[in-house]
């Protein structure tokens, strides 16, 4: 199988994995959806497994339609999806043979391990952004990712990262898979969603093969489980997992986990493997902070090779707060529609272009009137004065600035913007912004107080 074509079905059902927990909620997903694995794609029909007889009704009569508009939404190819069960899913198996499996025992170039998922080249440390919030977990990742036998401080076995969704846990274990790799091509590493874990334990009952999947999980060097979350309140595969883990464990060969949350609080989990998990090193990532969001803005410019001005990229990394993987997101659609429309990117393009989804994250975003209220009072103006059509130039600057911060702060357009300050033209906005700018430019203290303002506002 075409090892791209592999990777890309992978990702693709992360991703709507993702989306199913965003639309449907966590509760909904918890409970039905993410005990879905994904089997494969044959004759465009996508081929999913749920646990049991039970669930996979239930999934059939109130999702399916759904999971199927989200995957045309993703793969514009697929016709049907099929929801199976284990029993049945091997009769698939055994009947077919040119189906895509996810945990395939094809080899592919990326994964010399038959039973691990394959990696994303694109994650590995040199692409990831280090800062407060994750400087924690990069610096244990590194040190594991070093290559060495396992890793000589004892204590770090296993090592636990956690974090929430889309702040880099999986790329952090792609990078150490790569990076372990590299450095010691002999040692073999196992990267496996917590998923693709339970798919494998699932398909080796089918198979009546557990023997051989046990011994091939516990011969490896370096056995990752990525979302071990998912893993909750599943009796048998949980077992299973703590058995391969301490066998794992007392052989020397290191372990790497990630979740969505801290060891103590896998509340589903059974306790004596909570307390195993959380026995080693334990690195949290944190939401990411503003710099942390300039940082990737600029180094996701770079690899896209396009330019994005100072003032979208503060914009973004303001606005686009709820995870990195949201970020890259926008950036990608900012590039796209410059590519096509083969002009520059701008923070009008900008704010036009990501209309959507600025919109939703206005609703929990500073409101206009806010922003009036604070450059009124840092200036000790009125705010009838900025409303009103005073030229005097102790109203006209503050007024000017407050048109600035709202540009840049909100996804308010020029005309709008007009309108919420006495009615005034767009062209007007337009100078006010064009004014601040430069006057950022050539005053360093003015440049300080509207960084200043812009703080608070943003606090
Ligand atoms: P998680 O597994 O925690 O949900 P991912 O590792 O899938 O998150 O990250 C989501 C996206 O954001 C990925 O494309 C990843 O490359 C990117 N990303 C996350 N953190 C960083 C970072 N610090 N630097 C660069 N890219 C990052
Ligand atoms: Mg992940």
């Amino acid at each position: 199988m075409n090892n791209s074509i592999k990777d890309s079905i992978d990702i693709q059902w992360s991703r709507i994995r993702n989306q199913l927990r965003n639309e449907c909620g966590e509760v909904v997903f918890k409970n039905w959806l993410s005990s879905l694995t994904l089997i494969g794609i044959r004759d465009r029909q996508v081929c999913l497994c749920a646990p049991t007889r039970f669930m996979r009704d239930w999934i059939i009569t109130h999702y399916k339609k759904y999971i199927y508009t989200i995957w045309v939404r993703e793969n514009g190819t697929i016709d049907d999806v099929e929801i199976t069960i284990p029993q049945a899913t091997e009769n698939l198996q055994i009947s077919s043979n040119n189906i895509t499996t996810t945990a395939a025992t094809v080899d592919r170039e990326c994964t010399n391990e038959k039973i691990g998922s394959a990696l994303d080249h694109r994650y590995t440390f040199d692409n990831f952004v280090v800062d407060k919030p994750n400087e924690f977990a990069y610096a244990a990742a590194r040190h594991i990712g070093v290559g060495s036998a396992v890793s000589t401080i004892s204590s770090s076995n296993p090592l636990f990262l956690y974090g929430g969704v889309g702040l880099g846990k999986t790329h952090l274990l792609h990078a150490m898979a790569w990076n372990i790799r590299e450095c010691n091509p002999n040692r073999s590493v196992v990267y496996l969603s917590a998923e693709g874990f339970m798919y494998n334990f699932v398909r080796a009952l089918c198979f009546k093969d557990t023997l051989a999947f046990k011994k091939q999980l516990r011969s490896v060097d370096v056995l990752m489980i990525d979302d071990v979350q998912f893993m909750s309140g599943k009796g048998s595969t949980q077992e299973e997992f703590f058995h391969t883990f301490n066998s794992l464990i007392d052989h020397g060969s290191q372990v790497i986990i990630s979740a969505d949350r801290s060891p103590s609080s896998l509340k589903s989990m059974n306790d004596r493997l909570r307390s195993r998990l959380g026995g080693g090193l334990v690195a949290d990532i944190q939401a990411t902070t503003y710099e942390l969001r300039l940082g990737i803005i600029d180094a996701k410019a770079e690899q896209l090779g396009i330019k994005i001005p100072r003032n979208v990229s503060e914009f973004l990394a303001y606005k686009i707060t709820s995870n990195v993987r949201e970020l890259e997101g926008a950036i990608n659609r900012v590039s796209a529609h410059t590519q096509f429309v083969g002009s520059n990117i701008t923070l009008e393009s900008t704010q036009e272009v990501l209309r959507d989804l600025l919109q939703s994250t206005d609703d929990r975003r500073i409101t206009i009137e806010e922003i009036q209220k604070k450059v009124a009072s840092h200036f000790n103006v009125s705010l009838t004065d900025l409303y009103s059509s005073r030229r005097a130039r102790q109203v006209v600057r503050p007024r000017q600035i407050a048109m600035y911060l709202t540009k840049q702060l909100t996804s308010y357009s020029l005309p709008e913007i007009g309108r919420k300050f006495g009615g005034r033209d767009h062209t007007t906005v337009m100078y006010a912004v064009k004014k601040v700018e430069e006057l950022r430019v050539a005053d360093s203290s003015f440049d300080e107080d509207v960084e200043l303002l812009k703080r608070v506002l943003e606090t």
